[in-house]
């Protein structure tokens, strides 16, 4: 998607340790034009799969998943973070983060996700799939069907696609990062 490729080359910052920083529109400061943008794409390229829910991981992904909701007219449900793993009605599971460096638990209330629901996963980033399988690991044990998996970018040169293709998942990013090497950023 152009438009936010544009944008990732004039506002995005790459940190030494492969990570892109995009405070100034997406993680922290957020420009809605542009959400809503990214948020019709996402719709668009997932039309007419059968998606019933919408479900991401707090806090980035919840900008990005409730206009993909609002558009497609479907609940959005987010991961909750930090969840003791014995809370009741909590399907949770261990995931470890790509920026915070360490595992936490993320859970979802069982009167949310169930065997009825084909699952749409919205999230910011798509680094080491760790966020994504977590999803996956909540949605089997929900009986719930994942019918895709959206991202607003891609780091192509980690190894998050991979794992997700070998699970069968059909996966769309809006921007692929082919490398952020001597912080220069090039897209695939
Ligand atoms: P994964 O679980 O795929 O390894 O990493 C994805 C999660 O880590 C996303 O939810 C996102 O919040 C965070 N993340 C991974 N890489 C980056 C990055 O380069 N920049 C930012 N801002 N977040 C990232």
């Amino acid at each position: 998607m152009n438009l936010l490729k544009q944008r990732i080359l004039s506002d995005g910052q790459c940190l030494d340790n492969g990570t892109l920083k995009v405070d100034n529109f997406i993680n922290h400061q957020m420009d809605p034009a542009l959400m809503m943008a990214m948020a019709q794409e996402i719709a668009n390229r997932f039309d007419n799969k059968g998606i019933n829910k919408i479900v991401t991981i707090e806090a980035s992904g919840i900008a990005p998943a409730i206009l993909v909701g609002y558009l497609m007219q479907v609940p959005v449900v987010f991961a909750k973070k930090n969840v003791p793993s014995t809370m009741e009605h909590m399907i949770s599971t261990p995931v470890f983060s790509f920026t915070k460096k360490r595992c936490y638990d993320v859970g979802i209330s069982r009167n949310f996700l169930s065997a009825d629901d084909h699952i749409l996963f919205v999230d910011d980033f798509l680094a080491n799939g760790n966020a994504a399988m977590g999803i996956i690991d909540i949605a089997s044990k929900a009986g719930a069907q994942i019918a895709g998996m959206a991202f607003l970018i891609e780091k192509g040169f980690q190894n998050g696609r991979q794992k997700l293709l070998d699970m069968g998942i059909h996966i769309e990013s809006l921007a692929i990062i082919k490398s952020l090497d001597n912080c220069t950023i090039t897209f695939e």
